[in-house]
């Protein structure tokens, strides 16, 4: 029988745990046994003395398995899963995984997603903006779902990884969010826990993300990747750009729509090229042929329009009305629109991601505590964007909302959010580095 006081001691002085006392820690997380206080001092200690490779991959394994796991047999083929470690106009989820089964090689998508916090949005929001959209479907219909039109995204149930729920909630308070260990623990754990044979992860790096820094996400990227290597599943981490929102949209609707165009091939250059390049590496990670063949298969699909009405057909089959995916005019649009312009001549050098998720926040898209409402039609346009050149009085951006007070705070949040100078700024690549497996 442990002790918890002996566990936070042993991590206070730097030892590494081991697998019985990562799994006592786990299994009293869990079921409550262990207060808050002792989690949240264990948690501290963590964030200051690290785990070993080891620790961290215990760690990972006892959170995956301390709820339901998800049984995908009945699902035909292969199973690819993706994750994004959180960004500001983020809505590849919507336009990869269509891609991924329209292109037709026996990989479907069976995916959990989450809801928008803080600064960051969430595919779960996103699809609600739909009329009708069950983003909530017990396990058998879930799985029929997946089995008919080859993708399905539901919310994250409880019942999975509740450990994680838990830590998580505590690191929320306690300042020990951006940890690595401890971050890799929490993502990797939902993934196991999600059951599919491959998994990308799209980790965010820049002024928008968690992570800020390069060579704190390229340790994450290469933890995460062990962990789900070591547990069986092929995993694949892209670092990408998140210095500079996704796209040109932000707030949920005005995502919806912005998906739907790359889906007819007339979307933002950047948010293609990345949906495509995380779309093929689930197909290569699935073994479905040489990497530029998969490419080939995705870029199929924007091109014959297969993975604008695979989207349409999830959404049918999810009990909303597919007719939002054709027809964008059908989506509400929200009561007050108004533009930010330009207050000098010049480049736009420099973009405070954070603060654009931020103003979206407060027009209304977002929500700073859990479960609070959301408005689904407000958010912003960005007309320019790092690296673009404007002229004094020129729309730098439309937001959208519900009332003068709203739209005054997020103008206000986003202005400060945009710095214009005189020369470019240098440009930074979408994808940094792309990390895969040994095996
Ligand atoms: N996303 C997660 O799910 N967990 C973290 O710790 C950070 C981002």
């Amino acid at each position: 029988m442990f002790r918890m006081y002996d566990l936070i001691e042993k991590k206070q002085r730097g030892k590494a745990l081991s697998e019985e006392e990562i799994s006592f820690f786990v299994s009293g997380v869990t079921d409550g046994s262990i207060p808050d206080y002792q989690i949240s001092a264990f948690l501290m200690a963590v964030y200051f003395k690290g785990m070993t490779k080891e620790e961290t991959f215990l760690l990972t394994d006892a959170m995956a398995h301390s709820g339901d796991t998800a049984d995908l047999s009945a699902i035909k083929g292969k199973k690819a899963d993706k994750h994004s470690t959180g960004g500001v106009g983020d809505k590849t989820s919507l336009i990869v995984a269509p891609m991924v089964a329209a292109a037709n090689c026996g990989v479907s998508v069976a995916k959990m997603s989450g809801r928008g916090l803080g600064h960051t949005g969430g595919t779960v929001d996103k699809l609600e903006s739909i009329k009708g959209v069950k983003t909530t479907l017990p396990a058998n219909e879930f799985i029929d779902v997946v089995n008919k039109t080859g993708l399905c995204i539901i919310g994250q149930s409880g019942s999975f990884a509740p450990a994680d729920k838990k830590l998580y909630a505590l690191r929320d308070v306690t300042a020990t969010v951006d940890c690595i260990p401890l971050i890799a623990a929490s993502i990797m754990s939902k993934k196991l826990a999600a059951g599919s044979d491959c998994i990308v992860l799209d980790v965010k790096c820049g002024s928008g993300a968690f992570i800020k820094k390069p060579d704190q996400a390229e340790k994450l990227a290469e933890m995460m990747v062990e962990i789900g290597e070591s547990a069986g599943k092929k995993t694949v981490a892209l670092i990408t750009n998140m210095d500079v929102p996704l796209g040109n949209a932000v707030g949920n609707s005005l995502e919806v729509i912005e998906a739907t165009e790359v889906l007819s091939g007339k979307g933002d250059k950047n948010l293609t090229e990345l949906c495509v390049a995380l779309a093929s590496n689930m197909l290569y990670a699935s073994g479905i042929g040489e990497y530029n063949d998969c490419e080939n298969r995705i870029r199929q699909t924007i091109a014959d329009v297969s993975a604008k009405n695979k989207l349409k057909e999830m959404i049918d089959a999810m009990g909303g009305d597919g007719n939002y995916i054709l027809d964008t005019s059908l989506f509400r649009e929200s009561n007050i629109s108004a533009v930010l312009a330009a207050e000098k001549t010049g480049y736009i050098t420099k973009t405070d991601t954070e603060g654009v998720g931020k103003a979206a926040a407060v027009l209304g898209a977002g929500r700073t505590v859990k479960d609070a409402p959301i408005d689904h039609s407000a958010g912003i346009i960005l007309h320019k964007k790092t690296g673009d050149f404007i002229r004094e009085g020129e729309a730098l951006a439309t937001l959208y909302t519900s009332s003068v007070e709203k739209a005054q705070n997020g103008m206000e949040l986003l202005y400060r959010s945009v710095t214009i100078g005189k020369n470019p700024p240098e440009e930074k690549p979408l994808i940094f580095k792309t990390i895969r497996g040994r095996k």
